[in-house]
């Protein structure tokens, strides 16, 4: 079983310790140094360097009892949204939530504390497990920037489970592809008052791409959105620069790729619309798009061992809705039984 007053104590511990995304340090040391106290051999990775943070994922490795069984990878992430600094949690009978004048950082406080505790009960319990990679990664919020930067070269784990979910009961196996895009666009600058047809636009040329374009839901398993758009200097300056964010999302890798595609067409045409010659000078609407992968897709079929394993640890604990943690020691449980079958 799991012990609950101390679970909750170290949520409690955990949430408190500021760890803003790329600013993870100090909750990464006491991660470390729980993991350390239950005898895992752990790292901090070089993931911070790569973003500008200033803690890299910590990486524990757990021998387990069952030596020469393949290790379990278990996740959570360690960085929280904004405004998450100087967290005053508020107990009150089963429930932890915040003063409001901050988020709680349950998210994601609470994987990291229910993956802590399950190996400790199994430890103390003395209950047959598999070895364990746990991967507390940093920048999660940001983009799955810790995520990214793992050297999976170096993980034994070849499956695992991410605890990332605001239930319990639910299992993610399947998930989108993202693409996000970057639009810079650019037109000419002119009085507007004295010489407008002198100037190019750059917001013209981006209202034109804009209502050309399909956003929302494309279909079924594709959406899109333009989230972050920033232009102009003043009223009298034809503006010649407009800067724009925004984002694809698909469970179909072709669809993903035609929105993508059909988003940078957009700006491209209206763009290649505007054209002017000044003092024998001619000047061309531009559009430059910079297109990054955010994360692929995932569809973890049923069938797969870590899908059966949540499935048969839910139908032996007989509930229809689970406490994490007891759910996941049970779940370490069962994976160490078939290890040994
Ligand atoms: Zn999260």
């Amino acid at each position: 079983m799991i012990n609950q007053e101390r679970i909750k104590n170290l949520l409690l511990e955990l949430v408190q310790i500021d760890s803003h995304s790329r600013k993870e340090r100090d909750v990464a040391e006491r991660i470390k140094k729980y993991c350390e106290e239950m005898g895992a051999q752990v790292e901090i990775d070089d993931a911070g360097e790569k973003v500008g943070g200033n803690s890299g994922n910590v990486i524990a490795r757990f021998a387990g009892t069952i030596t020469n069984a393949q290790p379990i990878m278990m996740s959570a992430h360690m960085d929280t949204v904004v405004p998450g600094e100087g967290v005053k949690p508020i107990v009150e009978g089963d429930i932890i939530r915040t003063d409001e004048t901050t988020v709680l950082g349950g998210d994601d406080k609470s994987g990291c504390a229910v993956i802590i505790e399950v190996i400790r009960c199994l430890q103390e319990q003395n209950t047959p497990h598999t070895p364990i990679e746990a991967i507390f990664s940093i920048c999660e919020e940001v983009g799955l920037l810790g995520a990214k930067n793992v050297d999976v070269s170096k993980l034994k784990a070849k499956y695992g489970i991410v605890f990332d979910s605001d239930d319990p009961g639910f299992l993610f196996t399947k998930g989108p592809s993202s693409n996000e895009l970057v639009f810079k666009v650019y037109g000419l600058e002119s009085h507007a008052g004295v010489a407008p047809e002198d100037g190019i636009s750059a917001i013209k040329i981006t209202a034109e791409a804009i209502a050309a374009m399909r956003l929302g839901h494309i279909d079924e398993e594709t959406t899109a959105n333009i989230g972050i758009i920033e232009g102009g200097k003043a009223t009298n300056i034809i503006p010649n620069y407009v800067y724009l964010k925004g984002e694809t999302r698909s469970r179909n890798e072709d669809k993903l790729t035609a929105q993508t595609e059909h988003m940078i067409k957009c700006f491209k045409d209206a763009a290649a619309k505007y054209e002017v010659t000044v003092a024998g000078v001619t000047t061309k609407g531009r559009a430059e798009v910079t297109v990054e992968r955010e994360y692929s897709s995932m569809d973890v079929p049923d069938s797969s061992h870590v899908v059966q394993l949540v499935i048969q640890a839910a139908k032996r604990m007989g509930k229809d809705m689970y406490a994490a943690a007891e759910m996941t020691l049970e779940i370490m449980k069962l994976n160490g039984e078939m290890a040994t079958k």
